[in-house]
């Protein structure tokens, strides 16, 4: 964690705030070292606090960067807040996207009139999206461990298995090679059921000629990798054929397209431009990527909506998808870290459309 306060203090003062106040419990990880769950940090200039309650006393004192002065809350976390600020007038952040209305309100009953609420976007987050050579080892370990659980589930055949096996499958093939959880629900999705982005496992059995969409990820070292892969269950037919020759064309452009300066808007355009020139614009309704590290959904996101430069260091997925209601869908996934003359693949399972058992 060390060097990471020092770049959101250097954060503050374009933010228009003297301090920030940390709550996103995730953001605080990143900052301290502190992997329990109830905690949070305020960081100023002169000030680096960390305040949690009884229960993770001794977790913090194993765990929290030791430039940090460590409190343990009396009562409730934001009571704390005021003990650990400086006695100056104080402009202080709060992340906008974490802080409730209803937190808001106790945070203003409980501060003095000294301290200025202000919101202050998501610093952290902005920081979390380049990451360190060390974060990307750990990304690049767990993206390895679900391709080899993935690999060993395709071994096993898929055909005359039901799509909710298949997936407690996959998470315990993740768990016994030591992953410490899926990153997040894995999604086995066969035949027209393909065609939801986010399918839920069903007690429904996959046949022979199923397009089955698997998109499943490990976290491992608190990072997460994501990953989809659509395999075929016995000889795909045409429109299955086509359809992922499309999918994959699209996904090739796209990784083709990432590199550090390059716009998360033209990265996804150069997917969605292949999917729309083949007639399918409305069966793409997603954005192309999304940020990956302590969270599985992180900055940036690779879409329509969002137009920033990517930077070296980021790690996205690159999975557009072709939904036909239905028949099937069709969506393949890689992770990916950018770098300034393009992007290495996290992701090693191969592309082409195979047929498995
Ligand atoms: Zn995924
Ligand atoms: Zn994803």
């Amino acid at each position: 964690v060390s060097g990471r306060a020092e770049r959101l203090i250097a954060l503050l003062p374009e933010a228009g705030v003297d301090a920030v106040l940390v709550t996103n419990i995730v953001n605080v990880r990143y900052l301290t070292g502190f992997t329990g769950s109830s905690a949070l940090a305020v960081l100023g200039p002169g000030t680096r606090a960390f305040v949690t309650d009884f229960r993770y006393v001794e977790r913090a004192a194993d765990e929290v960067d030791p430039s940090y002065e460590r409190r343990r809350a009396r009562t409730d976390l934001i009571e704390s807040i005021a003990e650990v600020l400086p006695i100056d007038p104080l402009r202080l952040g709060f992340e906008e996207g974490v802080v409730t209305v209803r937190e808001h309100a106790r945070l203003r009953e409980v501060l003095p009139d000294r301290v200025e609420l202000v919101a202050a976007g998501a610093l952290v987050e902005q920081l979390r999206a380049v990451k360190e050579p060390e974060e990307l080892e750990a990304i690049r370990a767990a993206a390895s461990l679900a391709d080899a659980a993935l690999e060993q589930l395709l071994g096993q055949g898929l055909g005359g298995r039901t799509e909710r096996e298949l997936a407690r499958t996959l998470d315990s093939l993740m768990l016994d090679l030591g992953a410490e959880s899926p990153s997040f629900e894995t999604i086995v999705a066969a035949g027209p059921h393909g065609a939801l982005p986010h399918a839920t496992p069903r007690d429904v059995e996959v046949r022979r000629g199923d397009m089955v969409v698997i998109d499943w990820g490990a976290r491992l070292g608190g990072y997460c990798s994501d990953c989809t892969r659509t395999v075929s269950v016995g000889d795909p037919d045409p429109l299955a054929r086509e359809v992922y020759e499309l999918v994959l064309r699209a996904q090739l452009a796209a990784l083709d397209a990432v590199r550090a300066g390059a716009s998360t808007r033209e990265v996804d355009a150069t997917a969605r431009g292949v999917i729309e020139a083949a007639g399918h614009a409305e069966h793409f309704g997603h954005g192309v990527g999304h940020g990956v590290g302590l969270d599985v959904h992180e900055a940036p996101r690779v879409s329509p909506r969002s137009d920033q430069p990517l930077q070296a260091g980021n790690v996205v997925t690159i999975e557009p998808g072709v939904y036909l209601p239905g028949e099937l869908g069709v969506r393949i996934e890689d992770l990916v870290s950018v770098r300034e003359d393009g992007c290495e693949i996290l992701t090693s399972i191969p592309k082409q459309l195979t047929a498995t058992d």
